[in-house]
Order: C-alpha cells, then structure tokens, then sequence
C-alpha cells in the first residue's frame, strides 16, 4: 500500500494550523502567547493540542505506542476525519457492510462522498468475495464494525484479516464494543497490516458518553494525518482531566463490564421463554436484538411503561426486531416485568 497515494492531494499539500501551544512546547513561567485571560480558574488555557499525558496513559493500557494513538471528540470525529483525509467528492466511495453503524454513511453523505453497500450475509459474517469483488481504486475506506451495531455479533477475526490483506484502501474496524466481547482486539493485526485502522470508545463499556471521547489506532503514518487534519484544541481540558482519572484504575470499567455481561445472560434467560419473542440473536455487546411478532407494538407498550428500546424493523436483515441495550440489574428487571405484561396482553387479546 502506498498511503500517499490513498490520500486526497490537497491534504498531503496543505500546512497544518500552527497553535501556539504547538509553536512552543517548553516550560515556561508567563505565557503571554495565545492571547488566553491570564487570570488562573484552572481552565483559562488551552488545553493540550496533542493530549500528550492521556495517549501515554492509553498507550501503556493498551500496549500500543503513543504515537499510534489518535484521540477525537468521539469516535465519530474520527469517521469524519477518515471520509475527509482520503475521499476525494465526487470521484472516490466508502464501503459499508450493512446492516451497521449509521455514522458510515452521515459522514460520507456530508462530505459528497459515495457509499457502497454489500449488505453482511444472513449470518451477519461479510461477504468477503463480495466486497473485494466491489472493490476498486477508488475504494478508500471498508467500514467493518466489530461487534456490530445493530446485529451484536462479532465479525470473524478470519473474515478481518482477509479484507485488510486484500482491500486496496483503508480498513476501518469500529470496535466500539470490544470489550464486552471474548475476541481480541484488531489492535494486534497493527503491525502487519499498514492500511488498518481501530477505533474504540470512552463511549460504552467505559460509562463516559458524556466526555466525548473516541480513539483510533494506527501507524503513525496514519495517526500524523488525523493531526494535520484535526481542530487544533479537539480534546477540551475537563474531558482529557476526566479521562485521565478514570484510567487511574481499570477496575471499575472491569466490574462494571462484568455486572452487564452478567445481566445480558440474565435478560436472555428471562426473554426467551416469553411466546411472543421469536429470536434473540446472540451477542458479543451490551445490547440484545431481539425479533418479536410485533416490534412496533411492543415498542408503544414499553414506551407507554416509560422504556424506550430502538425498533429496528426498518433495517436490512432485521425486519422484526428491536434493539434493548442491557442496563442496570434494577432496569433490567423492569424491563423483563413490562415485557412479561405486553405478552398477557398480547394473548389475552387473541383469544
Ligand atoms: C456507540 C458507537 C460508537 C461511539 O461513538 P462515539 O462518538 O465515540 O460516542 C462508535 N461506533 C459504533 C458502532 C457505536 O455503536
């Protein structure tokens, strides 16, 4: 692979923003060089252009070095960074394997930049021929979302490594859930496939939606081009603060990690045995597909009971569906008794 050759031509011609915090990087008593309010409050300074203290953190977690490390403000930053970096509108495209993650699409569809489909096959896995097949050298990026959004399995690791052999672009692996699933991170396939790219999430198993924190892993080839592109302040202050205190100590992501795992088996259990439930496809993430007689109704009954699930039945593949993400034991428990209600109310309108 030649990345040069992958990325648009205005941006491996352009200069970067050059911060003054970029400009200087030394200690110093009296910054007077960013115009900021010199009246101290704790944030009256930009933060770190490059959050050097929070991707040494991330670095040592997981065992990757910094400087393959890109932070964004969400993992959603860093899809839209990838669509602009290498698709040039109106001439280059993206794949996704639907059904999937939503923001594939948005982000190409803001930018003017194609999409093509080549849906998952009916076991969820890719079609691998397929998407070679569809190929070209306008293909840019394959977003492959592992474990998937909205199906819940893992995509094979097999299935993986022959898409990033042969694909002539990029291969994105959005990893959002990974660590609710058993399979390994696509972060050990780093050092043998150059045109990977992993993305994870302060997002879901982290309990830090609110942060707005997403990371992608690559070679630093890859990583400096996420740098050139970025805003220049993209990670503020209190987000890399938080972040860094909530990587002090694993354990509570572990524990908490573990309560959900615990709870999806729980909620599996208590689901499957209810008549109007028909499938409830296995799941690598913290949340259920679960296919229903009727999704639409069921959707109504809960949001009347104030649970709101996400009906999928509009979506490739999962006609009939609904997505519940797994919560708390006490919200779980809800949840099974409201759902044990709809079902008497289904069968005692039936007969
Ligand atoms: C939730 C989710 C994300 C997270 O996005 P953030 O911007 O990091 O919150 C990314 N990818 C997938 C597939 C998701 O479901």
């Amino acid at each position: 692979m030649n990345l040069n050759q992958l990325v648009r031509p205005n941006i491996l011609r352009m200069v970067p923003y050059s911060s003054a915090r970029s400009e200087f990087k030394g200690q110093a008593d009296i910054f007077l060089d960013a115009n900021e309010n010199p009246f101290e409050n704790g944030l009256n300074r930009y933060p770190d252009p490059l959050q050097k203290a929070l991707k040494q953190r991330i670095s040592e977690i997981k065992h990757l070095p910094a400087d393959q490390v890109f932070l964004g403000n969400g993992s959603d930053e860093a899809i839209d960074l990838l669509v602009r970096i290498f698709c040039e509108p109106g001439q280059d495209h993206i794949l996704t394997l639907p059904p999937t993650y939503g923001m594939y699409q948005v982000s190409a569809d803001i930018a003017g930049v194609e999409v093509r489909e080549i849906p998952l096959l009916p076991d969820f896995q890719p079609n691998v021929p397929a998407v070679l097949q569809a190929a070209d050298i306008h293909s840019k990026l394959l977003f492959i979302c592992s474990p998937n959004n909205p199906t819940g399995n893992d995509i094979r690791p097999e299935a993986i490594r022959r898409l990033a052999q042969h694909f002539p672009g990029i291969v994105v692996v959005d990893e959002a859930y990974i660590d609710f699933s058993d399979q390994p991170s696509a972060t050990a396939l780093l050092p043998e496939f150059p045109n990977l790219v992993v993305l994870q999430t302060f997002s879901k198993a982290w309990g830090m939606a609110g942060i707005r924190l997403g990371m992608a892993f690559a070679t630093s080839a890859i990583i400096d081009l996420f740098n050139k592109v970025k805003a220049p302040y993209n990670i503020n202050q209190l987000t890399q603060e938080k972040a860094l205190d909530a990587l002090r100590d694993t354990s509570a992501k572990d524990t908490m990690v573990q309560t959900i795992l615990e709870e999806r088996k729980q909620l599996i259990a208590a689901l499957q045995p209810l008549p109007f439930v028909q499938h409830i496809f296995p799941s690598h993430a913290n949340f259920l597909l679960v296919r229903v007689q009727d999704p639409h109704a069921l959707y109504r009954f809960l949001v009347e009971r104030g649970i709101i699930i996400r009906n999928r039945h509009n979506v490739l593949l999962c006609e009939g569906s609904v997505r519940i993400t797994v919560g708390t034991p006490a919200e779980n428990q809800a949840l099974v008794q409201a759902m044990t209600d709809f079902s008497s109310a289904v069968s005692s309108l039936s007969v």
